[in-house]
């Protein structure tokens, strides 16, 4: 297996990178890690004729707490730059975690949070946790900017709202009330292997300090059962403005069961899956609030 020819492009301005995807349009990549990127080119999926690197780009791995307003991840911040993270660990360790659970090290330590996004695989393992998190997306054009809730990024399997010639710059996790999250997926294998299933779980609580606490606001993200990242809004309503007790949990999985729209395919079929996506609702919204009380 060998890469196709290509020429390669490493731009230190976004308007420069712009100006390379402009003109060279279909035929161009954009790559950062190439841990996606460059094993296609080996089985022959692509072949783009140049390829752009944007890890010059000023900040484009910058990972920043902004007083009062959120995270700012860079979007060629990798995998461990983000386990790793002082300032992540401290605001949201359930996207450490997350960080955490993909792949191998060799991967974590290239792949990239942007080109996790951009791949928009189902299986992906960051998007559910940003989601539940509320993050937004910075998505740099010619001559324009847009910033977009991260969920609306995804439009289908490996499908996602960017134009040839736009580049995601930086993913925003809001500050929030959201103080109790958590990710966890099913895999085949403890390293280097996909989600069967993903779930996040991101809730606002309140009165704990007696260890019974009532949740305000629910966000739950479904990973690698439905073509795109999938809020589980049904579950949510069940246990949004309840007390949590593991009755309340147990009829959220039930909902989560029902409501996700996996497929069978070789790593599990699709009544598998839903009672995977059940049981790992059931236990997020438990270990959620747990991590928020620690
Ligand atoms: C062995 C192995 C194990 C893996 N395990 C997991 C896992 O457990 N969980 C998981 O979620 N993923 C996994 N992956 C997939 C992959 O590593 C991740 O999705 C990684 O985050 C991709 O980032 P990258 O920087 O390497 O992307 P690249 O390969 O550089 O790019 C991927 C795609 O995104 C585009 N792109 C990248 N950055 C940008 C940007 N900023 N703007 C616009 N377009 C961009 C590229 O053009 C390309 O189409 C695995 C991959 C391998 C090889």
């Amino acid at each position: 297996m060998y890469l196709p020819d290509f020429d390669y492009y490493a731009p230190e301005s976004v308007s420069e990178a712009l100006d390379l995807l402009t003109e060279h349009k279909e035929n161009a990549k954009v790559i950062c890690g190439g841990t996606d990127l460059l094993p296609k080119m080996k089985h022959e999926l692509l072949a783009p004729k140049v390829l752009i690197s944007i890890k010059k780009l000023p900040n484009i791995k910058k990972i920043e707490y902004v007083k009062g307003k959120g995270i700012s991840i860079g979007a060629a911040a990798t995998h461990n730059e983000i386990v790793f993270s002082e300032v992540v660990n401290s605001k949201y360790p359930s996207i450490c975690n997350a960080a955490a659970q993909m792949a191998a090290n060799q991967v974590r330590h290239v792949g990239t949070i942007g080109g996790n996004i951009v791949s928009a695989v189902p299986s992906a393992d960051l998007p559910p946790i940003l989601i539940a998190l509320g993050a937004t997306a910075k998505i740099a054009g010619p001559g324009k900017e847009r910033v977009i809730p991260l969920e609306d990024v995804f439009t289908g399997p490996q499908q996602n709202c960017l134009e040839a010639n736009e580049l995601l710059t930086e993913i925003f996790i809001p500050d929030g009330d959201m103080t109790c999250s958590t990710y966890h997926k099913f895999a085949l294998r403890r390293a280097g292997a996909l989600a069967v299933v993903g779930v996040a779980v991101a809730l606002q609580t309140k009165g704990c300090a007696d260890g019974a606490c009532s949740i305000e606001d629910a966000r739950i993200v479904y990973g690698a059962v439905a073509p795109t990242p999938m809020r589980g809004v049904k579950a949510e309503a069940v246990v949004k403005g309840k007390m949590a007790t593991d009755d309340v949990f147990e009829e959220a999985g039930k909902v989560a069961y029902s409501e996700c729209k996996p497929i069978s395919d070789f790593r599990a079929s699709e009544e598998y899956r839903r009672n995977l996506v059940g049981v790992y609702t059931k236990r997020c919204l438990k270990r959620a609030i747990e991590n928020g009380h620690k």
